[in-house]
């Protein structure tokens, strides 16, 4: 009998927990797996701000893909997807093309940009290795070239950082500290770099536990980060940002504009004729597409609700790596010929948000608040916890925290 065609895009959480549960789970004779990604290393999103700041280096971040996959038992394509032909059980790669028989669409997160006019052109996002490179680098350069720029220009010392979700905040809780580092480096007096937080809404970390917000943005605060709440950025322009809050109009001066706003599924799927809210596929309760039995849709491309709030589950690899695990185990079951497919319930064991190395808050456990090293070594076990799930105690001792 002809082997079923397992395909998988995208090796972040969720492809990469598939294809490792899939070679764990499935035997060679039993089906043909294939994994597709663009670059031939993983790199862990949830780490991509500290690779943006400079405090950490990528190659801490990023792991050989043939590392932690067996290339016996899965075929690994370096190559990036195009577009998804659903009705033809095909995939368009730059390259090439792909026939499958069962899809695992992993192709994660877009920023979203709300049509707000020249952010495209004009501001820095984190999304991958490369985007991090370049903010490293760029914010390092502007430090490096004010003391030889023979006119004032504050602007090459202010970084402007749009939003105050969970990214905004670790991301500028970074900065706090790699600024202090450049202004060693380059001969710069703190007071004249400016690190600005710009949220639209009333709060930074809407909705999460007022304390532990209260918390990060006094300590945030103390190591110079200026919040400008109630401000909404409402275009990006080669000089700066121009935002407003109550109406008023101002315009921000700035070289390094970061824009850590808002994610969208990958626009692929849209493209593909799948139908999407804000980008991102709502699954039915096995992760398969709506109307397409041989479609798994995972992680940030995929839109599940919480059936008790009614609304949707925030994008995190916590629900990549968990929708891997149910994904996984549904293509065993169809495989080996059964339909009897498992419900995707996320099992939500807490959230915790670094601000800096040094510092951090979280909510763990049904409610235990955390904050300062408690936090900061629960965010270690959580990091290292997944990857002793990728690869075992050998990846934990190679690219773990401690
Ligand atoms: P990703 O992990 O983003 O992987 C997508 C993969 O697809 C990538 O390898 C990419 O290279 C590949 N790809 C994309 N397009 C193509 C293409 N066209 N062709 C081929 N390959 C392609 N969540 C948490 O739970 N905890 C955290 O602490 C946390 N911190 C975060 C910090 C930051 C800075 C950011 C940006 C996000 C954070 N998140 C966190 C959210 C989390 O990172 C995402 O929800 C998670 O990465 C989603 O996993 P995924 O598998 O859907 O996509
Ligand atoms: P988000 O949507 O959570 O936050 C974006 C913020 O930007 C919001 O507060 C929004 O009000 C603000 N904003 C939007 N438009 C704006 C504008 N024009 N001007 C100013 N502010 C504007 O997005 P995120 O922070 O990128 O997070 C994406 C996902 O990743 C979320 O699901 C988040 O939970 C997850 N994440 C988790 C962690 C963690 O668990 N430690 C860390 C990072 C990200």
């Amino acid at each position: 009998m002809k082997k079923p065609r397992i395909v998988i895009l995208g090796a972040g959480y969720g492809g990469m927990m598939t294809t490792v549960n899939l070679q764990k789970m499935l035997g060679t004779n039993e089906a043909n797996i294939t994994l597709v990604n663009k670059h031939d290393y993983h790199y862990q999103t949830t780490w991509l701000h500290e690779n943006s700041a400079g405090t950490l280096h990528h190659d801490r971040t990023r792991i050989p893909i043939k590392d932690v996959v067996d290339f016996n038992k899965v075929d690994f394509v370096q190559d990036t997807v195009v577009s998804i032909k659903a009705d033809e059980k095909k995939v368009q790669l730059e390259n090439g093309e792909l026939e499958y028989d069962y899809l695992v669409v992993a192709l994660g997160f877009e920023p979203a940009t709300f049509g707000i006019k020249g952010l495209e052109e004009n501001a820095f996002m984190i999304t991958n290795i490369n985007s991090a490179r370049l903010i490293r680098d760029h914010i390092e350069y502007n430090f490096a070239r004010y003391n030889n720029e023979n006119e004032e220009r504050p602007e090459l010392l202010t970084i402007v950082v749009g939003g105050a979700g969970f990214t905004g905040i670790e991301f500028v809780g970074e900065l706090a500290n790699r600024v202090e580092e450049l202004c060693r480096e380059y001969d710069i007096d703190r007071d004249q770099v400016r690190l600005i937080n710009v949220e639209a809404g009333p709060t930074a970390l809407a909705g999460f536990d007022p304390e532990l917000v209260e918390y990060a943005m006094n300590r945030l605060e103390a190591k110079g980060v200026e919040f400008k709440l109630g401000t909404m950025i409402k275009e990006c322009t080669e000089e700066g940002i121009i935002v407003e809050k109550d109406g008023e109009q101002e315009e921000i001066k700035s070289k390094n504009v970061i824009w850590a706003a808002g994610v969208r599924g990958n626009s692929i799927v849209e493209k593909s004729g799948f139908e999407v809210n804000r980008g991102r596929v709502p699954v039915r309760d096995d992760l398969r597409a709506p109307n397409d039995d041989d479609v798994f849709i995972i992680g940030d491309c995929a839109l599940v609700f919480n059936k008790e709030t009614e609304r949707p589950y925030p994008p995190t690899a916590q629900i990549a790596i968990q929708m891997a695990e149910t994904t996984a185990a549904n293509l065993k079951a169809l495989v080996r010929g059964s339909h009897e497919l498992e419900s995707f319930e996320p099992d939500i064991k807490g959230t915790v948000a670094s601000l800096g190395e040094d510092d951090a808050i979280g909510v763990v456990f049904n409610g235990k608040k955390l904050y300062g090293w408690r936090a900061v070594f629960m965010k270690k076990i959580i990091d290292n916890r997944y990857l002793f799930k990728l690869g075992g105690l050998g990846l934990v001792l190679k690219k773990g925290k401690f």
